[in-house]
């Protein structure tokens, strides 16, 4: 099978040493030798996460770590502020829900990021307010949400700051200590571009005095117990962790480290204005506000008179570059371009040449090259 290019906001592109890494034996998870990588990985991924606070790893997905966010500080009726802009802010009421919590909702305009004023006309009238999430990079849409801001604000309140950065942690600037996060959640199959399968979470001392006082929701998910057998000697998970993929996480992560989290980040910034010079030097449309546009997923709106199955059909079948397509009601109306993980030039400039010539071939007026015209310019300047 040759292989297909995966532009799609996770998984992403797993480097061979990695996938290599995932071959060694599996061992014995609860051995000192273990321990050791779980240690490094759990370290890793503080360093990744710009904290203080330990990190704690949890074989699952993303959506695991969400829930081990939420479920561990809400007793039922407790109420959560929700700011939604899209698929997976929604997630994180929906999660709260799911815990028993009351959520209340600052629904957004998809496609725009939210006020950080908003947040606080919402937490000065209600001071029952327990905690507020907000997702960093929201995938469904392509904006990145002004974190840092809203982190400012929170603070000020007697509530706790949850942020999804699932889509963001190694690919744009997080700073969990400087931004104030109290519980802060990633995945491995984006930024850190590790396989699907893992999730980590950071959780500061204010946090864990609410979580302390809290039934948790859950058992798998119940963060006490990460901590406490993280502190055993060695050092533990309380069940079997995915032992293959924490060697992934641990390659993944050194990657990271050797590249440098900076550069790492500015090459996730070069990526992302390559990709929207080019689709509007094709003369298609940014869905989300540009200047709050993320870094590393940018959504598009479907041309007039081509449709997403045809579209992307093409790009999958003809040229092997695989892209994502719109969520829930913007199934069909945009597409999104994944620019995240180990992504390079050569990446973009053969999904801009096979989207010139995929989107010509449909029926439009594309003048070929433009689109590549763009991200060398971008390139020849970054
Ligand atoms: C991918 C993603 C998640 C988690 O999804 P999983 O499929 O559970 O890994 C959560 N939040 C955001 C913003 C994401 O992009």
């Amino acid at each position: 099978m040759e292989e297909t290019l995966l532009m799609i906001p996770g998984p992403t592109k797993v480097a061979p040493r990695v996938l290599k890494a995932m071959s060694d034996a599996v061992m014995n998870h609860r051995s000192a030798q273990f321990a050791d990588i779980l240690t490094e990985v759990n370290e890793m991924m503080s360093e990744v996460f710009q904290t203080e606070n330990p990190s704690y790893t949890i074989t699952g997905s993303g959506t695991a770590a969400m829930e081990a966010a939420v479920g561990n500080i809400l007793n039922k009726g407790d109420k959560i502020l929700n700011i939604v802009g899209g698929k997976f802010g929604e997630r994180f009421a929906q999660i709260a829900e799911a815990n028993g919590g009351n959520s209340v909702k600052l629904d957004v305009e998809w496609g725009k990021a939210v006020n950080p004023e908003d947040v606080k006309n919402i937490l000065e009238e209600d001071d029952e307010i327990k905690a507020v999430t907000l997702v960093h990079n929201e995938t469904s849409t392509g904006v990145a949400s002004p974190i840092e801001e809203v982190g400012k604000i929170v603070k000020d309140y007697n509530a706790l700051y949850v942020v999804d950065t699932v889509s963001s942690l190694g690919g744009d600037d997080v700073a969990v200590d400087d931004y104030n996060i109290d519980i802060c959640v990633t995945g491995s199959q984006k930024c850190l571009a590790a396989p699907p399968g893992m999730a980590a979470i950071t959780v500061s001392d204010d946090a864990w005095d609410v979580i302390n006082k809290v039934d948790s929701n859950s058992y798998y998910l119940d963060v006490r117990k990460y901590k406490k057998y993280a502190e055993h000697t060695p050092s533990e998970t309380p069940y079997t962790p995915s032992v293959s993929l924490m060697y992934a996480m641990r390659e993944a992560l050194n990657m990271v480290m050797e590249e440098g989290l900076e550069a790492r980040i500015e090459r996730h910034k070069l990526a992302a204005s390559a990709t929207r010079n080019a689709v509007k030097a094709m003369g298609l449309e940014l869905f989300a506000d540009e200047d709050v546009s993320s870094t590393t997923v940018t959504a598009v709106k479907m041309p007039e008179g081509v449709t997403d199955k045809d579209m992307r059909g093409t790009m999958r079948d003809k040229y092997g570059i695989v892209l994502a397509g719109g969520q829930d009601h913007l199934k069909g109306n945009v597409f999104r371009i994944g620019h995240m993980g180990n992504v390079n030039y050569r990446d973009l400039v053969v999904t801009m040449a096979a989207l010139e010539m995929t989107l010509k071939g449909l029926g439009m007026d594309i003048c070929l090259g433009n689109g590549v015209a763009a991200v060398e310019e971008a390139y020849l300047i970054g």
